[in-house]
C-alpha cells in the first residue's frame, strides 16, 4: 500500500463512519469559497527556531565565493537550510482539482513569496574561500556580489532562488463551482509546522553554476588518496551528512508524485460519495456534496508520511521521493 492510500484509509477507519454523513455542513446547501494561500516565510516563521549547522566547506580547485551571513571560518559555513512545503501548496496541491473540489464550492491557492529576505541574502557580502586562501589564514577578503537575475519560475512550479528584487507571486487554480456545499475546514492552512520540513540547500554558495562540476572532494575524502568528484556532489554529500535529511533544489518529479498520492485521497473519498448516496437520512446529492469531515485527517497523515520520506534517518533518498536529484545521486554514488 502506497502512502497516499494508507492516507485515505486514515479517513474512514471506522466503517460505519462517512465522512459524509458525519459533515457539519447544513443540509441546506450553502456554497463557499476557501482560498489557501502557499506562503514559504509563514511556513518559517511557523516552524521556529531554524535549524542551523556548520559544514565543512568541500575542499575545491577553483576558487569560490560563501556569503557573509554563512561564513563561520575559512573552513567551515553556516548552512542554513530553507522551509520546505512537504505538501507543497501551488507545485501539487493547487494542481490536483480532484481534491479541492471537495474543499468547498470554490478554492484558489495563492502563492506569495516576498523578495525581500532573498534580496537581502543575495546582496550581502561574499567572502572569497580559494585553495591557496585556506592554506594562508588571514588572507581571505571580502567582495560585494550583486545577483541580478530575474525571478523564474521552473515548470514544477517552484520560484528559483538566486533571485534579486521585491515580488509577490499569485496563482490563482480555482476549481468546478458547487461540487461540495459548505466548506471541509475553515482553518486549514498549508504553512502550518506539520506541513515544513527544513532541508539545506546551496544558497551560501554566491555561484553555484560557475562552481558546479569542479573537482572537490567530499568530508570523508581524502584529497591527498582520492579522485575528486564534482564540486555540487561534494556539497551536497556535507550538507546531507551534517543534517541528515535531502538536499533540496528543484524537484519536480516529487511534486508530481505528491499529486498522484494526493488523487489516491480522492479516489477514496469518490467511492464513500457513491456509498453516502445509500445511506438513510443522506445529505448527499450526485454531485452536490457535504465538504467532508475527515480530509484534513488524510492530508496531515500524507504529510506526515512524505516527510518520513525526506528524512534520512528513516529512509535513504530513492525515486520518486527526492527533492534535488542530487540527493539521490550523493546517496547512490558515495552511502551504502
Ligand atoms: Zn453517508
Amino acid at each position: 500500500m502506497d502512502i497516499g492510500e494508507m492516507a485515505a484509509l486514515a479517513m474512514t477507519k471506522d466503517d460505519t463512519q462517512c465522512p459524509f454523513c458525519k459533515s457539519k455542513s447544513k443540509a441546506k446547501p450553502k456554497l463557499e469559497e476557501l482560498e489557501l494561500v502557499n506562503d514559504s516565510s509563514k511556513l518559517a516563521g511557523n516552524s521556529k527556531p531554524k535549524p542551523k549547522k556548520k559544514i565543512d566547506s568541500p575542499p575545491c580547485n577553483a576558487d569560490y565565493l560563501i556569503f557573509e551571513d554563512y561564513w563561520k571560518g575559512k573552513d567551515k559555513s553556516e548552512v542554513v537550510p530553507n522551509a520546505h512545503h512537504v505538501i507543497p501548496g501551488n507545485a501539487a496541491l493547487a494542481r490536483t482539482p480532484k481534491v479541492l473540489r471537495w474543499m468547498a464550492a470554490k478554492v484558489s491557492v495563492k502563492k506569495v513569496e516576498k523578495g525581500a529576505t532573498v534580496s537581502k541574502t543575495v546582496r550581502s557580502k561574499a567572502k572569497k574561500q580559494s585553495a591557496a586562501a585556506r592554506k594562508k589564514a588571514g588572507k581571505i577578503g571580502g567582495k560585494q556580489i550583486v545577483d541580478t537575475r530575474p525571478l523564474v519560475e521552473d515548470k514544477a512550479g517552484e520560484i528559483a532562488w538566486t533571485v534579486q528584487g521585491k515580488k509577490i507571486d499569485r496563482h490563482y487554480k480555482p476549481v468546478k463551482d458547487d461540487y461540495v456545499f459548505g466548506i471541509f475546514y475553515d482553518e486549514f492552512d498549508i504553512n502550518l509546522r506539520l506541513n515544513n520540513i527544513w532541508l539545506p540547500s546551496h544558497c551560501a554558495i554566491a555561484d553555484w553554476t560557475a562552481v558546479k562540476r569542479k573537482p572537490a572532494w567530499h568530508m570523508n575524502q581524502d584529497p591527498e588518496k582520492d579522485k575528486p568528484i564534482p564540486f555540487e556532489e561534494a556539497y551536497a554529500y556535507n550538507a546531507m551528512e551534517v543534517f541528515y535529511t535531502q538536499f533540496h533544489d528543484s524537484h519536480g518529479t516529487y511534486s508530481k508524485e505528491v499529486v498522484k498520492q494526493l488523487k489516491k485521497i480522492d479516489a477514496k473519498l469518490t467511492e464513500s460519495a457513491k456509498k453516502c448516496l445509500q445511506h438513510p437520512n443522506t445529505k448527499s446529492k450526485k454531485g452536490h456534496y457535504p465538504a467532508p469531515t475527515n480530509l484534513i485527517i488524510a492530508l496531515r497523515k500524507l504529510s506526515r508520511l512524505t516527510k518520513d520520506k525526506l528524512d534520512i534517518a528513516k529512509t535513504f533518498p530513492e525515486h520518486p521521493w527526492y527533492t534535488s536529484k542530487l540527493a539521490l545521486k550523493v546517496s547512490d554514488k558515495y552511502w551504502d
